[in-house]
């Protein structure tokens, strides 16, 4: 787009994925040739891709088990059901997430139980006491939305004082860490999503992290390995299936070998990826930093995050400025996400629009919600490309050149 008077525009895709790795490539291509996309089909002594990529992706977050399954979603819900979740149960969540993640506590019969979101975008503490207290919850899924995390000492030591078992949604901090323990670590088992639009990019996907070797067991049963449970290599050993093996049901959710192929690769070169992502934030940051009016995040020194995405708040702004705000920025070619429109969009949804769980109040969130924009950074913008989109936001969140359309 021109405007013909010098103002700048952007014309770059916000959901333009890198390639994927041309060693990713010929691995998939290698299990297009001989047929055996099936995790369980081996022959001979064969390790299959999948088994490697949970040995890989264990070595990689410093974890003893690894399991990948189909999706993030199916992630959630796996260990959900391994715990023991099951009907009328009540799961905390974080009330600022993602549709997947009350999608996975609704999907072992469970209700969420969510809770308040700081203005940093991470899980309100005290709310989090009050609302284990009130439901009688003993489960956490704690989702670390958009990459925000909380000061995670603090949160673990929280839950175990109030016998909240911890459970991670990582699908927005693989490759993240707290103070140099990955995301993921810090409860009992860590969740996280392959999916085209997270840090890795096999279509669908999901992994599992754990140490603990009964509900591994558990898990690897779920996702529906039949017996062939010895053949995986990030697992406990066969003793560890013989009692559960008889009443775990098939629930089946595996990854296949051709995700598993495409992945490997890019689990190899996350480090190097986060380095790119988080350059690209940084050049927003700088830009909108000492705007007026405008709100960033705080990242903790202790937070390392990846900056796959970047959000901010105008907190003086009403909604229909903002939707104003989100016009000019699309007339530039930005493309903003408002998590405080009325209905829920692509995939902007919030608590309110989840109304098969039991309507909560959660004043604080609503109104941090009510000013928060977010803008994907995919790998495919420069550090140039960032610095232009900072730029050309600062603009439209003044009001000025180009905001007063
Ligand atoms: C994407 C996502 C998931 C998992 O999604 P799938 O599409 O099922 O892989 C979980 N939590 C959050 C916050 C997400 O954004």
């Amino acid at each position: 787009m021109d405007f013909g008077d010098g103002m700048e525009t952007f014309d770059k895709s916000f959901t333009q994925q890198e390639p994927i790795p041309e060693e990713g490539v010929a691995a998939a291509l290698e299990v297009l040739r001989h047929g055996r996309l099936h995790r369980y089909n081996t022959v001979g002594d064969e390790v299959c891709e999948t088994a490697l990529l949970e040995e890989g992706f264990a070595a990689t977050v410093g974890s003893a088990y690894c399991l990948a399954v189909a999706s993030g979603g199916y992630a959630m819900g796996c260990v959900l059901r391994a715990l023991g979740v099951g009907p009328g149960d009540k799961v905390l969540t974080n009330a600022f997430t993602l549709a997947p993640v009350p999608g996975a506590i609704a999907s072992v019969g469970a209700d969420p139980v969510f809770v308040e979101t700081t203005e940093n975008l991470t899980i309100d503490p005290d709310d989090l006491s009050k609302r284990a207290r009130s439901s009688g919850s003993s489960v956490l899924m704690l989702s670390h939305m958009r990459g925000h995390i909380a000061d995670m000492e603090a949160l673990a030591g929280l839950c175990r004082d109030i016998g909240v078992t911890l459970v991670e949604d990582c699908a927005h901090t693989m490759g993240a860490a707290w103070n140099g323990v990955p995301s993921g670590r810090w409860g009992i088992a860590g969740c996280f999503s392959t999916q085209t639009y997270k840090h890795v990019n096999s279509g669908e996907g999901g992994l599992i992290v754990t140490d603990d070797a009964g509900l591994m067991a558990r898990m690897v049963l779920l996702s529906g390995s039949y017996m062939m449970y010895p053949r995986h290599r990030a697992a406990p050993p066969p003793e560890a299936y013989e009692d559960v093996k008889w009443i775990t049901p098939n629930v089946s959710g595996r990854m296949d070998n051709l995700r598993a192929a495409i992945l490997r690769p890019q689990i190899e070169r996350l480090p190097a990826n986060v380095s790119c992502w988080n350059a690209l934030y940084r050049s927003v940051e700088v830009e909108l930093a000492g705007s007026n009016g405008v709100a960033l995040s705080h990242r903790p020194e202790a937070e390392e995050f990846v900056g796959s995405s970047f959000q901010f708040r105008l907190p003086d702004r009403s909604a229909s400025e903002i939707e104003g705000v989100v016009a000019s920025a699309a007339e530039r070619g930005i493309e903003l996400k408002w998590f405080g429109a009325p209905e829920p969009r692509g995939f902007t949804s919030t608590h309110a629009s989840w109304r098969y769980a039991p309507p909560q109040e959660l004043p604080r969130t609503d109104r941090v919600l009510s000013t928060l924009l977010d803008l994907r950074l995919p790998l495919t913008f420069t550090v140039d490309d960032a610095s232009r989109i900072g730029r050309i936001l600062r603009e439209v969140c003044r009001g000025g050149a180009g905001g007063g359309h």
